[in-house]
C-alpha cells in the first residue's frame, strides 16, 4: 500500500513520484526517471518517511502537552515502535512532501502547517 502516492513532489523535475516495489518494499521513485529515464534515479523507501513523519508527530505529542514523559522525545529507529501512531494518522497528517534528489534533501509538509526538512547524512537513498 502506498500511502503517500500523489504527495511526493520532485524538486529537480516537478513531477510527482511513483510507488514501486524493490525487494519487497514500497519505495518512491521520480515518475519522469520512471517513465523516460529522463531526470534523477532517486529512489526511497516508504518506511523511511513513515519514520520521519512518526517522529514528527510524536514529538509534536510531547509539545502540545498529550504525550506523558520526555522519554517520548527520544528517537525511535523502527517503524514499528509506533504503536500510538496509526499508519493512517501518519497518512493523513501529510500534506506534501519535496524530495530533491539533487542536493538529497526531503521536506515533508503537514495539514497543520508544520514541516520535517532533513538533509543528505540522514536519508538512506
Ligand atoms: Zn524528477
Amino acid at each position: 500500500m502506498y500511502l503517500f502516492s500523489k504527495k511526493i513532489k520532485c524538486s529537480s523535475c516537478g513531477k510527482n513520484f511513483k510507488g514501486i516495489k524493490e525487494r519487497n518494499k514500497e519505495k518512491y521513485i521520480c515518475s519522469s526517471y520512471s517513465n523516460y529515464g529522463k531526470c534523477i534515479r532517486q529512489v526511497i523507501e516508504q518506511n523511511r518517511i513513515v519514520y520521519l513523519v512518526a517522529n514528527h508527530l510524536e514529538i509534536d505529542k510531547v509539545k502540545t502537552g498529550v504525550g506523558t514523559s520526555g522519554s517520548k522525545m527520544t528517537l525511535r529507529t523502527k517503524v514499528e515502535d509506533y504503536d500510538q501512531i496509526t499508519l493512517e494518522q501518519v497518512m493523513n497528517s501529510v500534506k506534501q512532501i519535496n524530495i530533491d534528489p539533487i542536493n538529497k534533501t526531503i521536506e515533508i509538509l503537514y495539514n497543520d502547517n508544520t514541516r520535517t526538512f532533513v538533509s543528505d547524512d540522514q536519508i538512506y537513498f
